[in-house]
């Protein structure tokens, strides 16, 4: 089935101010409704995240639950098909443990997602165990050294969505770095 897509500004923003789209407060920049089964949802789900009504808005909060479901069954999740190169991404930086590459649905002229190579158990951030210290703190930096290297040290965002209640889509630990316009506080 064919997917369609809206500009942000036309459909999404009038939804996030009536205060109907919860799950989506860093919102998303296209709408795509194309219809998912469940068996898709764990590598599809941030996909899904842009729908067309209220009430598939709210539906993202159930997606999101149902992405946590199965987290925890060891399925690779699309960012294994990023490291193996079996799709493709924007990579701007990569080491021998670590890889970043450009968000598929910015939200900020920059936007990119950095990820360990090997998730290890880290499915999200409340699984890091002190084995995970040394990693966690690598991907810190070098979200410093990517920033630097998109020309946005003068100020950007350090975001990690961490499970359902956060909106976490990817059961592949994964740090945002989202720059290129003057930020909002308090997040959504
Ligand atoms: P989360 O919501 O789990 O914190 O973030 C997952 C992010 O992964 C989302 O911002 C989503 O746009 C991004 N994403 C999902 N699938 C792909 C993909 O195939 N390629 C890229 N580059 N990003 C993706």
């Amino acid at each position: 089935m064919a997917a369609l897509s809206f500009p942000f500004s036309s459909i999404q923003a009038p939804l996030l101010r009536a205060g109907k789209w919860s799950c989506s407060q860093i919102p998303r920049t296209r709408m795509n409704l194309k219809p998912l089964g469940l068996s898709q949802i764990g590598i599809l789900a941030p996909i899904r995240r842009g729908f067309s009504s209220p009430r598939a808005l709210a539906d993202e909060e159930a997606a999101a639950k149902a992405a946590a479901a199965v987290a925890e069954t060891g399925a690779p999740t699309i960012f294994d098909k990023i490291i193996k190169k079996e799709i493709p991404a924007t990579i701007v930086y990569e080491d021998a443990k670590v890889l970043a590459f450009r968000d598929i649905n910015p939200q900020a002229p920059v936007h990119i997602l950095l990820i360990p190579k090997i998730r290890d158990g880290l499915t999200q951030l409340s699984k890091a165990e002190p084995r995970h210290a040394e990693i966690l703190g690598h991907m810190l930096y070098t979200a410093k050294v990517v920033a630097e290297g998109e020309g946005i040290s003068e100020g950007y965002r350090i975001v990690i969505n961490n499970g359902p209640s956060a909106c976490q889509s990817v059961y592949h630990l994964h740090l945002h770095i989202i720059g290129g316009r003057q930020m909002k506080w308090p997040a959504g």
